[in-house]
């Protein structure tokens, strides 16, 4: 059991700059987030992309700040349990709560902030009946490292950007021993210059393309061994691969939180704006997750809600304590 002051979910920018303010005020929080890596949205969707609205940054990449923020958070020690979603809350005879991972890590706190922003990002699949047993057995949904595709045959399927420079990306540097594309259509959602240069790679035996056809089927005996994809024109082809990769995209949904019997509202937690607090004592929502009225999805309207949030959060935990606001400048940061 992992015990702490406050649990916040999600390690987005919000999530992981209210462990800065809770440790100014003497908390400690842990962190629990589904993806592999902290940083929400900013590392998962766009850190390579300049944000100008960040106060006293005139231009920050989006993993920059994610490698800031975790900067700041360092000397109170967060903890982290990255890899697995909360799936289960329960509270406790004390007024604490339980969080449960997916993977059955359990955290006791008796504050919970839930910095969930857009919700947990699952992969769009193709509908393959049989997908699901060969799931870490030669079908991946995201590229984590390359190298784990090292000398393999693939095929990636999908349209978009993901698609095309992943192909572009395995092919050119020789790492995957053969890339086969596979598309529904004849044209790609992708970058022009991708596109172009996934035809060029196709002309000159590089990739092999295959467009207006979809992955049908995939079977093997203990792993993945063969993909029948479906062709408009040719019918059924057959391919001996290692890892089939459809990279469709991953789709956000509040997922189980949305059943833990908090206020929703258009797949939004509802909160008082005055502390952020929820309709359950105890529960915080923080950042994109929640809604009130005149609500921004912005990282800076965050930081604030996360700020007012463990204000709110240190009068529970010690009702008898009168919180006195210290300037940084004065105090500087007291690590734990
Ligand atoms: C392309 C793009 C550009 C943007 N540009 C700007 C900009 O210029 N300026 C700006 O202010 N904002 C911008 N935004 C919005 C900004 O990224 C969000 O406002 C911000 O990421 C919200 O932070 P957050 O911490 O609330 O949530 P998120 O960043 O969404 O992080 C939430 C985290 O919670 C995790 N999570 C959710 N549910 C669970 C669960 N049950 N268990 C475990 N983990 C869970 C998710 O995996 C995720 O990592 C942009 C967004 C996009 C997509």
């Amino acid at each position: 059991m992992i015990e702490t002051d406050i649990l916040i979910i999600g390690t987005g920018p919000v999530g992981l700059f209210t462990v800065f303010e809770a440790g100014l005020l003497k908390l400690k929080c842990h962190l629990i987030d589904s993806l592999p890596q902290p940083g929400g949205q900013c590392s998962e969707i766009y850190p390579k992309k300049p944000i100008y609205d960040i106060p006293g940054f005139p231009s920050i990449l989006a993993g920059e700040l994610i490698d800031n923020l975790m900067a700041q958070s360092a000397p109170f020690k967060p903890g982290f349990t990255l890899g697995e979603a909360a799936v289960k809350i329960e509270k406790q005879a004390d007024n604490s709560f339980i969080v449960t991972g997916v993977k059955g890590t359990k955290h006791k706190a008796p504050i919970v902030m839930i910095a969930g922003g857009l919700g947990v990002f699952e992969p769009r699949k193709p509908p393959i009946e049989n997908i699901t047993a060969f799931e870490e057995k030669g079908i991946e949904y995201i590229i984590k490292d390359p190298e784990f595709y090292k000398d393999k045959t693939c095929v990636i399927a999908g349209g978009g950007d993901s698609a095309l420079d992943w192909s572009i990306f395995l092919a050119e540097r020789k790492i995957a021993k053969k890339i086969i594309l596979v598309h529904r259509n004849n044209s790609f959602r992708g970058h022009l210059d991708s596109v172009q240069k996934v035809i060029d790679l196709a002309d000159r035996g590089i990739i092999e393309l295959i467009t207006e056809a979809e992955v049908v089927g995939v079977e093997g005996k203990n792993s993945l061994e063969k993909v029948v994809i479906s062709h408009q024109k040719q019918g059924e082809i057959v391919r001996e691969v290692d890892h089939f990769i459809p990279l469709f995209g991953l789709k956000p949904s509040l997922g189980p939180i949305a059943d833990w019997g908090l206020e929703i509202e258009k797949g939004a937690i509802v909160v008082n704006p005055l502390d952020y607090s929820t309709n359950i004592p105890g529960i915080y929502a923080i950042g994109d997750v929640n809604t009130y009225t005149n609500k921004l999805k912005l990282i800076l309207c965050g930081f604030h809600e996360g700020t007012l949030a463990v204000q709110s959060a240190f009068s529970k935990i010690h009702p008898d304590k009168k919180n006195i606001l210290k300037y940084t400048t004065v105090n500087g940061v007291q690590g734990f």
